[in-house]
């Protein structure tokens, strides 16, 4: 089964959205096998977005990755990369699709709330960075037997 990477962002934190953004994953149905409340550190920063190095807002990105508590968190379904990439919205709030979290609960591209893996090789890569398998459940998400 396909897993993501996902990220609270700071903002998302501090906004008092991290209920709101996880509500959304879990009602679309997919399933959440790891979870961590941390501080993001310089170093993990810049692995993480390595990516971005030299681009005009990667300072401003770094200092506003590690400027307050994320929520790492990996996201288990069919085609789950795509489907919270969907979920989550384009870069820039203005242009997300209404419905999508960064287009509801967020205005500007530098501070838009989330963070998700963008194929398979990030997915893979995020994963290894920011989980130890061990910190990885596998477990089945039905609904029956807990109602009652
Ligand atoms: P995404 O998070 O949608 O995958 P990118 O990988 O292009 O977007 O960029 C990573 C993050 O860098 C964005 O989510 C955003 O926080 C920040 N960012 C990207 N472009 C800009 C920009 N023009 N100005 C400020 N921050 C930006
Ligand atoms: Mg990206």
């Amino acid at each position: 089964m396909e897993q993501t990477f996902v990220l609270i962002k700071p903002d998302g934190v501090q906004r008092g959205l991290m209920g709101e953004i996880i509500s959304r994953l879990e009602k679309r149905g997919l399933k959440l096998v790891a979870a961590k409340f941390m501080r993001v550190s310089q170093e993990l920063a810049e692995t993480h977005y390595g990516a971005h190095k030299g681009k005009p807002f990667y300072n401003g990105l770094i200092k506003y990755i590690t400027s307050a508590p994320v929520m790492a968190m990996i996201w288990e379904g069919p085609g789950a990369i795509a489907l919270v990439r969907q979920t989550m919205g384009a870069t820039n709030p203005a242009e997300a699709d209404p419905g999508t979290i960064r287009h509801d609960l967020a205005i500007v591209t530098s501070r838009n709330l989330t963070h998700a893996s963008d194929g398979p090789e990030s997915a893979a890569a995020e994963i290894a960075l920011w989980f130890s398998s061990d910190e990885v459940l596998s477990w089945d998400r039905s609904v029956e037997d807990w109602i009652t």
